[in-house]
């Protein structure tokens, strides 16, 4: 494969830029997130649980210390953290028939992670797991949450195919009371919310996608009853006959496609933008290797090094070396090579660009190496900056097309025109089939309250969606004020590290813990905010320098908003100023001070 930059021509940067333009003009459309359809009422059996039999049990009228709403990475972290705090009266409340978020969720063939295993799963030095392969597959991933689950006692409690409903703060009694769909009404003396950004699947709104009348399922559904297989990779020989559709090519489908391209009868992959397919290079972990490096305190090392060379700006040596380390290196290189007095945030913007035209071309070259079709090669180029959609790193999924049942649907940009009873209509052509797989992902630019499925009723009755009209406003992205002994375990308003978003999750969870066993030892029951607090965070965050992510020029994906003005509200979507580094030290440093400035104790 040669995608050596020596033996390409020099790049053309206007007419790349005209050509980027011009794809994302034919992509944009005025219904921006509207174009997708909740999946509820007769669409409601798409959300359905495949894995997991629901158990019947008497409602819960109790009293617990910690209540935390979500089973996935956040849940579980700050269970942990509170468990070695001392506090282990925790009830997670998971709307799953597990742990596991995400990963219990998402079990579609070739699921994985892309951020490494070494600094991506949660308490691996805690649990003593050592991750198999530097890109771990889902199931390992589910097993590290049922693993966490076990070790601190956290199943005891949990309420599991449960969704909360209501969460009301009982002023006088200084609690929560929370209600559920299981008709549980119990308290909880502090609460902590981590339902995650990407759990409520969508499917696209397309003409007709309630008259198909073969089978269909989202990809966060997989039903191997079905396809047959396994998520361990197990062949799907059920669809050895079948013609299948899967309609998305998004980072779920690059996953899949190699999957159902090794079984399918016939496979039409259905995109509307390709994706950007980098190296995968994934390989197994060497017990040895690990042995030598796992002593005490490896996992935060290994952390810090990764934060540092993705958002600290500071260049370490790079350990992780993985997509995300790359990309960042990458563009540190363009830059370092300005002269000292050339580097002005001009000069540097433009060295960044310079690196992504230079990635970009490398990733397109890719394709032409590897897709043995010209013309299906010209199809899967993607034409954006790197940034702009969620970059997909890929060892088979290009390969993929060179398989004679795999046929690549490109619509140009236009999406699929028609779902009828026996298929799919693109370009006027009825592609029959006897399952359409969505994977369409999830919703992402809704409110708090509709993705979590429930609003909060703090102090004199204030809700959560009236604090966030204009946006979210927290300290660190945990503490909203107004919602005394609430916290919200989330990236936004802290370190805002996409890239690796446990990490986040891990450090809110051990502040969290921190102030609680605070408020213990000392006999206080109401842990608030001051609105100055909140404030002062809030101005701070806001004279940042904004998104890093969402740019209008970019062809229209949830990074920003489908294309459509965001809202003053995402202004307010951003992270510490000084980067992730910056942060971790900072909150490191405050919740240890053991003064919790800008919090009150009561
Ligand atoms: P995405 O939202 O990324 O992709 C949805 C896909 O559906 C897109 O290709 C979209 O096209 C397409 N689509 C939407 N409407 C239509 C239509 N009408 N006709 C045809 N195609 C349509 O969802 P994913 O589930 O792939 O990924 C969601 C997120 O989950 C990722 O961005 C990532 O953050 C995370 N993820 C992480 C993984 C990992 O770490 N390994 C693996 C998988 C997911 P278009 O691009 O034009 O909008």
């Amino acid at each position: 494969m040669t995608t050596d930059a020596a033996t390409r021509p020099p790049i053309d940067k206007k007419a790349l830029l005209a050509k980027y333009i011009a794809e994302r003009d034919k992509r944009l459309r005025p219904d921006g997130n509207d174009q997708y359809l909740r999946v509820a009422g007769t669409l409601a059996h798409y959300l359905e649980d495949p894995y997991t039999p629901r158990v019947e049990r008497e409602p819960k009228t109790d009293h617990v210390t910690f209540a935390f709403v979500g089973g996935g990475f956040a849940g579980l972290v700050t269970g942990a953290r509170l468990v070695e705090a001392g506090i282990t009266d925790v009830r997670i409340v998971e709307k799953g028939g597990d742990f596991g978020g995400t990963w219990y969720w998402n079990r579609y063939p070739g699921a994985q992670c892309d951020t490494a295993s070494m600094i991506y799963m949660p308490l691996l030095e805690e649990t003593g797991h050592r991750p198999t392969e530097k890109y771990a597959h889902a199931p390992e991933i589910l097993e590290q949450c049922q693993r966490i689950g076990r070790q601190y006692g956290l199943y005891d409690n949990a309420l599991f195919h449960t969704e909360v409903e209501s969460l009301v703060w009982e002023d006088e009694q200084n609690r929560w009371r929370i209600t559920t769909n299981r008709g549980d009404s119990f308290t909880a003396s502090y609460i902590g919310l981590g339902t995650g950004p990407l759990h409520v699947p969508k499917l696209p709104g397309i003409a007709g996608i309630e008259t198909f009348k073969g089978h269909s399922f989202h990809t966060s559904r997989w039903d191997y009853d079905y396809t047959g297989g396994d998520p361990r990779g197990g062949l799907m020989t059920r669809l050895a006959d079948k013609r299948v559709a899967i309609i998305g090519t998004g980072a779920t489908s690059v996953q899949a496609v190699p999957h159902l391209a090794r079984v399918c009868g016939q496979l039409y992959v259905v995109q509307r933008t390709p994706s950007s397919i980098d190296v995968r290079a994934n390989q197994p972990i060497d017990p040895d290797w690990f042995a030598s490096i796992a002593t005490p305190g490896w996992q935060k090392r290994w952390l810090e090094n990764f934060t540092a060379n993705q958002a600290g700006g500071a260049a370490e040596e790079d350990w992780v070396m993985d997509g995300w380390t790359d990309l960042s290196r990458r563009i540190r290189a363009k830059i370092m090579q300005l002269p000292r007095e050339e580097m002005t945030p001009r000069n540097m913007l433009a060295a960044y660009e310079d690196s992504d035209f230079e990635k970009m071309e490398e990733i397109r070259a890719r394709v032409d190496a590897i897709v043995a079709d010209r013309e299906t090669a010209q199809k899967l180029k993607a034409w954006y900056r790197q940034l702009c959609k969620r970059p997909c790193f890929h060892d088979a999924y290009l390969q993929a097309f060179n398989n004679p049942n795999a046929r690549l649907v490109d619509t140009d940009g236009k999406g699929v025109e028609r779902i009828t009873e026996k298929g799919f209509v693109v370009a006027g052509v009825e592609y029959e089939v006897d399952c359409i797989i969505y994977a369409s992902g999830f919703e992402v630019g809704t409110d708090f309250t509709r993705r979590a499925g429930f609003d909060l009723t703090g102090v004199d009755g204030l809700k959560l969606s009236q604090a966030w009209a204009e946006g979210m406003k927290t300290k660190h992205g945990i503490h909203v004020h107004g919602f005394p002994n609430a916290f919200f375990v989330q990236p936004t308003q802290g370190a805002n590290l996409i890239s690796n978003v446990p990490h986040n999750l891990t450090e809110a969870g051990a502040t969290i813990a921190r102030i609680i066993r605070h408020a213990q030892d000392g006999g206080f029951k109401r842990v608030d905010v001051t609105r100055q607090a909140q404030d002062a965070w809030v101005e701070l965050l806001l004279g940042g320098p904004g998104r890093m992510l969402g740019s209008p020029d970019c062809t229209p994906g949830y990074y920003n908003n489908e294309g459509q003005e965001p809202g003053p509200a995402a202004k307010l979507a951003v992270g510490y100023p000084a980067g992730a580094t910056a942060y971790f030290r900072y909150l490191d440093s405050w919740r240890n001070s053991g003064t919790f400035e800008g919090l009150t104790f009561s």
